[in-house]
């Protein structure tokens, strides 16, 4: 009897483990959680936030809450985010993320004239269609030009004019920095006379491996090659996945053959992508490469005073910020336009709030504020995190394997435990599948060397701390 409960137990595990791929496991009763957001944020900010918020869909490891608003995102983010997880956990441990959809009502209108525009050839259409729908609002009029996007915008509206001159046209750079938005007015601009496919990389693998387990292939195939312009978004993803990269080489070569456009992201240029089969990073670097890069100060108060116009005719409400107060936001917010939106979000609200025209001191102490939010970053999260970028399991970055593309993310894993937490050696040694404090001590060294040595090294680590202290 209890052999076979074992078995039973172990089946179990199993599937939990197998939660990448397995869509939608519904367990959450989302009126329970209310009920203790209620509770514990008090019953002023739930009536006024919480409340407005939606369970859209359910995975095993994160949720896609629905909110009104883009400010409405960014408000909640900044303030209740990490508390909103931790509730969430207490009723689902697996959870390890939130995403958020802006649920607008013309939005919802659109998507639906959309599904039936189509005509019902697969499930897949379905799916993706709720994944992969275009944004109305990242389009090229609200997208700024600046010195580190100019080339970057300038190509994107080039290969609009001229489909399939500049094939694959190939955008890269850090994150928050424009890419998706760019991908996104591409898309736009050339949807009503062609067949448009946008999907991130991460979608197109999950669609890749549904249909190989219904046995679908036949259909997932025809479906991408029928696009007409296919919009790849962060490529990276692909990164040591080798059936996935065999499927998507035969995409792109079918889609290149019969003329299709080609559109692709990434954080890092063709040639620096790990992992990724020789034949498809010169396939990728075969057309037009062009990168974007950090924003420097004119584009960041350009950014601005965009977004402020953009609240204003949203909200009908008259938005005044100094040009001092401007440029000192623009000056703080150093890592990307993400951020610096994020930032002026905060500020906003401050104002509104309060109703009070704002001097750079109040910004400074709104963004103290901010930055001093006890931000809940624990070895757990340090460890998903680590284990998403690098785009390998957490289970083989745990274990005692030691071929360098699993030890170097866990000796990163390891040196950001240490940074960013305050648990002590012997602790962090003891999370990492009961390491001696020693291997944690070499991994601290190791990482402190070769982050001032290695400039892709430096930059690894800054772009996993700001998913930390972003999400
Ligand atoms: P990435 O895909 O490179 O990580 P996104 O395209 O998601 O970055 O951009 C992050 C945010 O910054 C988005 O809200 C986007 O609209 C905004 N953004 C980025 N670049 C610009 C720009 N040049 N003008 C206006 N908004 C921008
Ligand atoms: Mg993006």
């Amino acid at each position: 009897m209890s052999l076979y409960r074992n078995t039973y137990m172990e089946k179990n595990n199993t599937k939990k483990h197998n939660v990448y791929i397995s869509e939608e496991e519904k367990t959450l009763n989302w009126n329970d959680v209310r009920e203790t957001f209620k509770k514990s944020f008090g019953t002023e900010i739930y009536n006024s936030w919480l409340q407005k918020i939606s369970l859209e869909k359910e995975f095993n490891d994160y949720l896609i809450l629905g909110v009104p608003t883009r400010f409405f995102r960014d408000w909640i983010v900044s303030r209740y985010l990490d508390k909103i997880l931790e509730k969430v956990k207490s009723f689902k441990l697996s959870l390890n993320r939130i995403e958020f959809k802006i649920i607008e009502e013309n939005q919802q209108k659109q998507e639906f004239i959309k599904i039936e525009e189509l005509n019902k050839v697969s499930e897949i259409k379905d799916s993706l269609l709720n994944y992969n729908r275009l944004n109305p609002s990242l389009n090229f009029e609200n997208f700024i030009q600046g010195k580190s996007n100019d080339i970057a915008l300038s190509y994107s509206k080039k290969v609009c004019e001229h489909v399939s001159r500049y094939n694959p046209l190939y955008i890269c750079g850090g994150v928050g920095l424009g890419k998706t938005h760019l991908l996104n007015a591409i898309g736009l601009e050339l949807q009503d006379n062609n067949n448009v496919m946008f999907i991130s990389a991460e979608r197109f693998m999950y669609h890749f491996i549904k249909s190989i387990k219904k046995n679908d292939m036949v259909n997932f195939k025809d479906f991408f090659r029928k696009s007409s312009v296919f919009i790849i978004d962060d490529i990276q993803f692909i990164s040591g996945k080798e059936s996935l990269q065999e499927e998507f080489f035969h995409t792109f070569n079918s889609l290149i053959d019969k003329g299709s456009q080609i559109i692709i992201s990434s954080d890092r240029s063709p040639m620096k992508l790990e992992r990724v089969q020789e034949r498809i990073k010169s396939r990728l670097a075969g057309g037009l490469v062009v990168d974007i890069e950090a924003p420097d100060i004119d584009l960041k108060i350009k950014i601005i005073k965009k977004k402020i116009e953009e609240i204003q005719n949203k909200f009908k409400e008259n938005i005044s910020l100094s040009d001092e107060v401007i440029n000192f936001i623009a000056s703080e917010s150093k890592t990307n336009i993400r951020e610096l939106i994020g930032v002026l979000n905060r500020v906003i609200a401050f104002s509104r709030v309060h109703n009070k025209i704002l001097t750079v001191a109040d910004c400074k102490k709104i963004l103290k504020d901010v930055f001093n939010q006890i931000r809940v970053i624990t070895v757990d999260k340090i460890q998903n995190t680590v284990s998403n970028y690098f785009n390998i399991p957490l289970n083989d970055m745990l274990s005692q394997r030691r071929s360098r593309p699993l030890a170097r993310p866990r000796q990163i894993a390891m040196y950001l435990a240490k940074k960013m937490t305050s648990r002590s050696l012997p602790e962090i040694g003891r999370r990492f599948a009961n390491r001696d404090h020693t291997t944690v001590i070499h991994a601290v060294k190791t990482i402190t060397r070769l982050s001032e040595q290695d400039d892709e090294m430096k930059k690894n680590i800054n772009q996993i701390k700001s998913l930390l202290i972003e999400h």
